[in-house]
């Protein structure tokens, strides 16, 4: 393709409106342009993306025996109806009526319209297993959509869903995303981890993210090096550092108006491990005291699991409730619920002595206070692995992919039933898998940059190859750029050719900016001596190679480079 004839608008400044590295060069590379919140318009190069993971998705999916369908973007609200979803999801989901006066909606997933259709398609354990899947669009009114393309309200997505017979059939179909999923990334060229993750609004049990480290993430997870384990933060559990057991004697001691464990471990001059904090929370049901320790947070997703849907009481309420002022609460004494973290069981500590300006020191866990030990905080970087007890890392992410194990779920509301062996009716057992074409492309450019630009990974750059004849009023320049465009074009190597008439700066300003992996330059000087360059875009070494060699040069490092692309030279 030629640059003069393609939409590739560059810009040089930074967009005011863009923080994460990847939303300012998918623009300033004149990848993408934003429509309004959340939807996004791919150029031609960023689409040349987008195909080649959609590409690499077919390849590996097909692999493992999945067939590819699609289904509508737009659902009657019945099918959701009948599992629940209509009801349960809020605003996320994007409602409308057509002309009858129908509800409709736009799909946000498709497990619905799948088990609708194996409802009707699947009636015997002979059909069984299948693997459907489909690149399609998605639409949800995302909260805050932000960060370019990583969370936007139009999305392309493969989504994949397996049906079995039985519940071994499902961790077949698992295992096997599982691993088509670590091909994906790979030949993308991402650093990734696959982390036990929250089933959230999917149900089901067992759920895995696949998570690639980059600081616009909008994730967590934890990492053991020691044993492997790693999980997203919403889920994760740790071993707190253990804190030395002090040989206080319980006592009140004064604290005038230091309330929070800051201001009381500043005012004691003692570390905020050595306090539990008090927190009233407000359930459905009846109220709940959780305790964590002074060092930790609280996690409320953790909680949310076992008391269900809570919020913090209001000061009022903590007085009215505990007959305390909020800020001098402690666990003694009270007759409601108390939840603690497990890691409050040993030690000696201090906390609210239930009594204004009044702490008290030397609490026993256990014995001056019972409670219902779980964990319940949130894992810092430091703790410890609750397998193997290794120190945890915690890093920031993407999350550019996910499996489910549904189970029954969605098959048993919309009837999708199957004979077994014994002629006897059974629901099919489910499982889904999402991945975000346009999540990947926006990690590869937060994993690979630099001040220059994009350096994108080979298999998944929108071109091969940037040639760049640098002055195109020279006719030599422009007879050996045509002949070399035309032989890499002919090998089936992919060539953007900057034939614009501009300055060799800008050529290779631009060049560097929009990041195709090699590039193969043209000077009138190293040309009277019958040479061209060919320069890495990643480590910035460029070799001179005769005009004449170039090709095979190229030829030789496509064929050399894990592009996993099904071109090989015969
Ligand atoms: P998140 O927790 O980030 O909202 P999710 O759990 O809602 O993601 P799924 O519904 O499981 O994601 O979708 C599967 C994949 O689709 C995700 O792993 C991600 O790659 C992609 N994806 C999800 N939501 C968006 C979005 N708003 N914009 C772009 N890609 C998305
Ligand atoms: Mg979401």
């Amino acid at each position: 393709m030629r640059f003069s004839k393609m939409l590739i608008p560059t810009l040089k400044e930074t967009p005011a409106d863009a923080e994460a590295v990847s939303h300012i060069l998918m623009l300033r590379a004149g990848y993408v342009r934003q429509l309004t919140a959340g939807l996004y318009i791919y150029l031609p190069l960023g689409l040349r993306v987008i195909e080649k993971i959609s590409k690499i998705l077919r390849e590996e999916m097909n692999a493992i025996g999945a067939q590819e369908i699609t289904m509508p973007v737009l659902h009657p609200s019945e099918v959701w109806q009948q599992t629940g979803r209509w009801y349960e999801i809020g605003e996320e989901m994007f409602r409308l009526k057509d002309r009858g006066s129908r509800d409709m909606c736009l799909g946000m997933t498709h497990e619905e319209i799948i088990a609708w259709l194996a409802a009707r398609e699947i009636r015997s354990y002979r059909e069984l297993p299948q693997i459907w899947y489909q690149i399609q669009i998605k639409l949800r009114d995302e909260a805050r959509p932000k960060s370019g393309v990583i969370r936007t309200r139009e999305f392309l997505m493969k989504d994949s869903y397996s049906l079995d017979a039985d519940e071994k059939g499902l961790e077949r179909s698992y295992q096997l995303h599982a691993e088509a999923y670590h091909k994906i990334f790979s030949r993308c060229g991402l650093k990734f981890y696959m982390v036990e993750s929250d089933p959230g609004m999917m149900g089901g049990a067992t759920a895995h993210e696949f998570m690639a480290p980059s600081p616009a993430g909008e994730d967590e997870f934890t990492m053991c090096d020691g044993c492997g384990y790693a999980a997203n933060i919403e889920l994760a559990l740790s071993i707190p550092k253990e804190v030395e057991a002090k040989n206080w004697i319980l006592e009140e001691v004064y604290t005038p108006e230091k309330r929070t464990v800051q201001e009381v471990s500043d005012f004691l001059q003692l570390d905020p491990e050595y306090f539990i904090k008090s927190i009233l929370l407000i359930s459905d049901k009846d109220p709940v005291l959780a305790l964590v320790r002074g060092d930790q947070e609280l996690h409320e997703k953790k909680l949310n699991r076992i008391i269900g849907k809570h919020r913090q009481a209001h000061k009022e309420e903590v007085k009215e409730i505990l007959g305390v002022e909020a800020g001098f609460i402690g666990p003694m004494g009270h007759r409601l619920k108390i939840i603690a973290d497990a890691c409050l069981k040993e030690g000696v500590y201090v906390s609210g002595a239930n009594k204004p300006h009044y702490h008290a020191k030397g609490i026993r866990p256990g014995k001056e206070f019972t409670a219902e030990w779980n964990d319940i905080h949130v894992v810092k970087e430091g703790d410890s692995c609750p397998k193997c007890n290794a120190p945890l890392r915690v890093e920031r992410a993407i999350e550019v992919g996910n499996i489910f194990m549904l189970g029954t779920k969605y098959s048993i509301p919309m009837r999708a039933f199957y004979l077994d062996k014994n002629g006897q009716e059974r629901p099919i057992i489910m499982g889904s898998y999402g991945i975000g074409p346009a999540r990947i492309a926006a990690a590869a450019i937060e994993q690979n940059n630099d001040r220059d630009g994009i350096i994108w990974p080979k298999s998944i750059a929108p071109f091969d190859v940037e040639l760049l004849p640098l002055n195109i009023r020279d006719s030599k320049t422009v007879e050996i750029a045509e002949k070399i465009y035309k032989g890499l074009t002919e090998e089936g190597i992919e060539v953007l050719m900057d034939d614009r008439d501009e300055r060799a700066g800008v050529k290779f300003k631009d060049a560097d900016l929009i990041g195709i992996p090699t590039q193969i330059i043209i000077g009138e000087k190293n040309l009277k001596e019958g040479l061209i360059e060919i320069k890495d875009r990643k480590t910035k070494e460029a070799v001179k190679v005769g005009f004449r060699e170039v090709v095979e040069k190229i030829l030789q490092s496509q064929i050399q480079a894990e592009t996993g692309r099904a071109y090989l030279k015969s």
